[in-house]
């Protein structure tokens, strides 16, 4: 798998440095070889001695440079040779300093210079100890030339200048040393520095788990992936994979498990590609691998096996044996997707195709797409992860009294924000999340939001109107049906009597018993039930009477034609009368203008709902139309 560098290993930079620092001491000495032909010139010193020291410093010159130049230094402890440059300059100025034959003292404030050397990684002790050393040399130079040429020794002299030395370098080496005291508590702040920055980098772009890229980094890196491939025309494959049934594993065994689960398989995948794919984890138990230029789609289900292969291994957690899997979803681009977040989306909508007809097996998109239509398939994928990306909305559609002209209740109506469709209506995806058994978790969804939502209205003094929800056949026949409305009531603090479920007939007529047991129990917690769509099924007003209901709504396909339509004019007559003779309050559903609405409250019809009144609105839209019915309400109390 192929590493994202995040810093760059700088030995070579540090070397260079290096070598910057010879060539300024390097130009010190080169300065100092003109002084000395000059010093000849004015008599302090012999020509000979004059060439020993300038062939000393050219061939100290030479052997600096050539040892950092090929690296030798770097077998050093010191690899900038600091003690070794310090002592042989010291040599040479002490060699020098015994050739010249009057004016030593000139050539010994070079001492300070070569302190230079020491600067930002001597602390104050070495800085001491290398004064010390240059004050002994002195001391032996001193004592040589008394010996060997005493005539240009005047003791007094050298005495004085000895001490005046040996106050100056303490000095100096002192306020270098804390320099580089100080210098080093920099770096070191600046390394601190530079780690916690990386640190943070890593943090932000690798899931903190398995170690992987995260989302947000592999998107960069597919992003940067689709560009290169556009430009020099090659494909590119993305490999989207979710364990199978690890779910499972979390539930029975523990999170601590399951996160070493995933751990285990993000090295798995990790392992069986090659280094140049990119592994990342998107979340949860999805991977993504992402292959650049391959020759052939074979080339993919290789991949993909291998892969497949390295997951089912034997495993061992917490002395637990388990077997995991995982299922692939193939896609590629430039031919199955056009941008990046298509091929996420195409790769993941192929994924849910291979949980679907082989789990453990892998798909690709083409061939997904071949078993159902495109757009279905990508919206089953999205779907998958609406609620949990926060993208399902509430709206509220009014019922109207039609005797007091007021507000009668709310109907919630489920709407779906979808990041590239836009705000999506249920008949888009109802169905869809029906077969897929998604519903049941979208239904609690809305459940808990409405009955939350309207506890809240009434919590802040608007109208106490009732909220219906709209049932699904699946979680009306769901165990814990009941169970679940009680918990949902509980945390959301909302009376039962003021929430309404809205079944249609197909859903209780399939198994009247057990549907009349499931609302009763209903009724007994007090809360309401509605008969939707009322006159689609197959169902009579006989049959009704067995099922404790509260309110039929008329289909909207009988309202359509009123007035006009005779036999809906009849029928609705009809089943008004019927309804009110079970004591059930009568709804009609789609009331789009003044005839229909007329003919209505001449048949006595209770309540209606259809755009005439108010088409279904978000929750600011509901709450602005509450207060004008508070204000109406106020209004009323105020002329009673
Ligand atoms: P429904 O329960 O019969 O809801 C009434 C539908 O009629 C709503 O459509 C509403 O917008 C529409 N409508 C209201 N007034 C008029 C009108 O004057 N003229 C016309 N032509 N239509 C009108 P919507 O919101 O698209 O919902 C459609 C169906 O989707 C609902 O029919 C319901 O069966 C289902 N549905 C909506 N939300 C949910 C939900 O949360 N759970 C379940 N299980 N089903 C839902
Ligand atoms: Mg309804
Ligand atoms: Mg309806």
């Amino acid at each position: 798998m192929a590493a994202i560098p995040f810093q760059l290993e700088n030995t070579g930079a540090l070397q260079g440095v290096r070598l910057r620092r010879f060539w300024l001491g390097a130009s010190v000495y080169m300065v100092c070889a003109p002084l000395l032909w000059f010093a000849y010139a004015a008599g302090f010193i012999q020509r000979d001695a004059v060439l020993l020291c300038t062939l000393a410093i050219i061939a100290n010159n030479i052997a600096f440079y050539w040892i950092f130049r090929t690296g030798y230094n770097l077998q050093f402890v010191d690899p900038s040779l600091t003690w070794v440059q310090m002592l042989a300059g010291t040599v040479i100025l002490m060699f020098t300093a015994y050739s010249f034959d009057r004016a030593r003292a000139v050539v010994l404030l070079l001492c300070l210079v070569i302190l230079v050397f020491g600067t930002f990684r001597f602390r104050v002790r070495e800085y001491v100890v290398a004064s010390m050393v240059m004050l002994m040399g002195y001391v032996g130079v001193i004592n040589i030339a008394m010996w060997r040429k005493p005539e240009t020794v005047d003791v007094w002299m050298e005495a004085f200048q000895w001490l005046a030395l040996a106050c100056v370098l303490p000095t100096f080496g002192y306020i270098g040393g804390r320099i580089s005291d100080l210098r080093m508590r920099l770096r070191r702040t600046n390394d601190e520095l530079g780690s916690a920055l990386g640190t943070i980098q890593r943090m932000a772009t690798h899931d903190s788990l398995t170690g992987l890229p995260n989302r947000v980094l592999f998107s960069e890196t597919l992003e940067h992936a689709l560009a290169q491939a556009a430009r020099h025309k090659y494909p590119v494959a993305l490999l989207f994979m979710d364990l199978d049934r690890f779910k499972n594993i979390n539930d029975t065994l523990g999170h601590p498990v399951g996160d070493r689960v995933l751990q285990i398989a993000a090295r798995r995948v990790a392992g069986a590609v090659r280094d140049s794919d990119i592994v990342a984890r998107l979340g949860g138990d999805e991977y993504v691998v992402l292959v650049e230029n391959y020759q052939h789609p074979q080339d993919l289900t290789e991949v993909a096996q291998k892969v497949i292969a390295a997951l089912g291994a034997p495993l061992e957690v917490d002395g637990h044996s388990l077997a995991i899997s995982a299922s692939i979803g193939i896609c590629t681009y430039p031919v199955d997707a056009r941008d990046a977040l298509e091929l996420v989306a195409n790769a993941d909508a192929a994924m849910y195709r291979a949980k679907e007809m082989n789990p453990g097996a892998s798909c690709f998109y083409a061939q997904a797409q071949d078993d159902r239509s495109v757009g279905r398939l990508e919206l089953e994928a999205d779907l998958r992860r609406a609620a949990e990306r926060g993208e399902l909305r509430v709206h509220y559609q009014p019922k109207i009294n039609l005797a007091s002209g007021r507000i009668a209740g709310v109907e919630a109506l489920m709407r779906w924000q979808h990041p590239r469709h836009g705000l999506l209506m249920p008949e888009k995806f109802i169905s869809l999340a029906e077969e897929t058994g998604l519903i049941v978790g979208m239904g609690y969804w809305i459940l808990t939001a409405a009955c939350r939502q309207a506890k809240s209205w009434s919590d802040v003094g608007y109208p106490a109107v009732p909220v219906a929800v709209n049932l699904s056949a699946r979680q009306f026949r769901q165990d814990d049906l009941v169970e679940q409305l009680a918990a949902i009531l509980r945390t959301t603090g909302l009376p039962a009597a003021r929430l309404e479920l809205e079944i249609t007939e197909s859903m209780v007529m399939s198994d009247p018993d057990a549907a009349t047991v499931t609302m009763k129990r209903l009724r007994a917690m007090g809360i309401r039930l509605a008969m939707d769509d009322f006159g689609t099924g197959y169902s009579s007003l006989g049959v009704l009477k067995r099922f404790p209901i509260q309110s039929l709504k008329v289909d909207r396909s009988f309202v359509r034609d009123l007035p006009h339509n005779g036999d809906d004019v009849a029928i609705t007559r009809a089943v008004i009368a019927m309804a009110h003779s079970l004591r059930m309050d009568v709804v009609a559903e789609g009331v789009e203008h003044q005839g229909q609405f007329d003919t209505l409250r001449r048949e006595g019809c209770d309540q209606i709902q259809g755009y005439f009144c108010k088409p279904p609105l978000a929750e600011v839209d509901l709450i602005a139309f509450l207060d004008e019915e508070r204000l109406a309400l106020r209004a009323t109390a105020g002329d009673d």
